[in-house]
């Protein structure tokens, strides 16, 4: 991560003043971070209902009319890119795969310059449909949703019978050159905490490589408990009962996996310990909601509203100011060990995971 020394110290109060912003071009923070990688949200919709992520019933999804179109993300995007300083960007949701001109999204902002790394999260239905178009329009790569190998497990936790669907999706991927393909997996206590080891020989055994996460209060129906969650380090106790894990040398930067190579390598693992291995010190990500709306974090409190601008006729360079001043105020850490934390009003799937 390309950070600047501020000397100001890394702690979150409400009561420090807030210092000037030095001249700096790119999305720097008071903390010295500075975010180049941007999510973006492309739909708060989606065809699953994982239980830790979306009520059953869905949610009151946003009104068309405000959300971004194509052009508009397209636009935003390229300001990241040429004035900001953005180098990756990941499109996300809801269900990225639900947006119909993904692939002209994709193809434009890979002509961008300088060309960003563009990638996907996804929980892969259609992907199997789509990889070579998505491939052909510029894709990079892909991070791919599975909790677990059971159908009727998937069920359970997704409230559809699609794990088919996603297991095609995963190897359209691999066989699209969609490489790295990446895993991601949350594990549930008494749901599926019993496949860390069967998700971990699926994934090495094609080449995939899995990253566990950490649950995250950012659940719709607020149902998230941490004395419940299944922890980085129990996870780690897990996977050593039949592999050999070592902590990848390799510089972790900003990434927010720990990685682990297993059984010597060069296959790895990767823990996300959001909660209980924060990672905030190395955060290098901005995010954009569908509806045109700029956050700092995942657990921000506010938004920076760029979309009323954008249609009011804002040029590129105060929409750019727009952006710096938003980063310019991010929080040091998510807080969520704090005792006056409060989860962030939209849940995951509304602010882009
Ligand atoms: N629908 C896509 C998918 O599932 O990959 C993209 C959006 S989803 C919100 C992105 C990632 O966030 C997924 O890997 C999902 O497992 C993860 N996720 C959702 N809710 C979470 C939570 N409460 N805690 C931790 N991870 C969560
Ligand atoms: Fe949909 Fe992804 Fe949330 Fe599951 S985690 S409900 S696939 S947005």
């Amino acid at each position: 991560m390309t950070s600047v020394s501020l000397g100001i110290p890394a702690v979150n109060s409400a009561t420090e003043p807030d210092p000037a912003r030095p001249d700096h071009p790119g999305l720097l923070d008071r903390y010295g971070r500075v975010a180049t990688d941007l999510r973006v949200s492309l739909t708060d919709r989606c065809n699953l209902r994982c239980t830790y992520c979306m009520p059953p019933e869905g949610l009151d999804w946003m009104p068309a009319d405000q959300a971004l179109t194509d052009d508009e993300v397209v636009r935003l995007v390229r300001i990241a890119v040429e004035q900001l300083g953005v180098r990756q960007v990941r499109f996300t949701g809801g269900e990225p795969l639900l947006r119909r001109g993904l692939e002209r999204i994709v193809r434009d902002i890979t002509s961008l310059q300088p060309r960003p790394k563009v990638s996907l999260t996804s929980n892969g239905i259609g992907l199997s449909r789509r990889a070579e178009a998505l491939a052909d329009a510029g894709l990079d790569r892909v991070n791919i949703s599975l909790d677990t190998l059971d159908p009727e497990r998937f069920k359970r936790i997704s409230l559809r019978n699609r794990l088919s669907d996603v297991l095609e999706g995963l190897s359209a991927a691999a066989t699209t050159d969609l490489h790295p393909v990446k895993v991601n997996s949350v594990l549930l206590r008494d749901v599926n905490d019993d496949e860390a080891i069967p998700l971990l020989r699926y994934c090495l055994e094609r080449g995939y490589e899995l990253r566990f996460i950490e649950q995250m209060p950012l659940d719709a129906q607020h149902g998230w408990d941490r004395s419940n969650m299944i922890t980085a380090a129990e996870i780690m106790h897990r996977l050593s009962g039949e592999y050999r894990l070592e902590t990848d040398t390799e510089e972790r930067g900003s990434a927010p996996a720990e990685r682990f190579l297993v059984d010597g390598g060069p296959a790895a693992v990767g823990i996300i310990g959001s909660v209980t291995r924060p990672f905030c010190g190395d955060c290098d990500r901005t995010r954009l909601t569908a509806d045109g709306q700029l956050r700092s974090c995942l657990f921000s409190q506010g938004e920076t509203d760029v979309r009323g601008p954008m249609r009011a006729g804002a040029p590129d360079d105060e929409i750019a100011d727009l952006w710096r001043n938003a980063m310019w105020r991010k929080a040091a850490g998510h807080g969520i060990d704090d005792p006056g934390f409060i989860q962030p009003s939209r849940p995951m799937s509304a602010i882009g995971g």
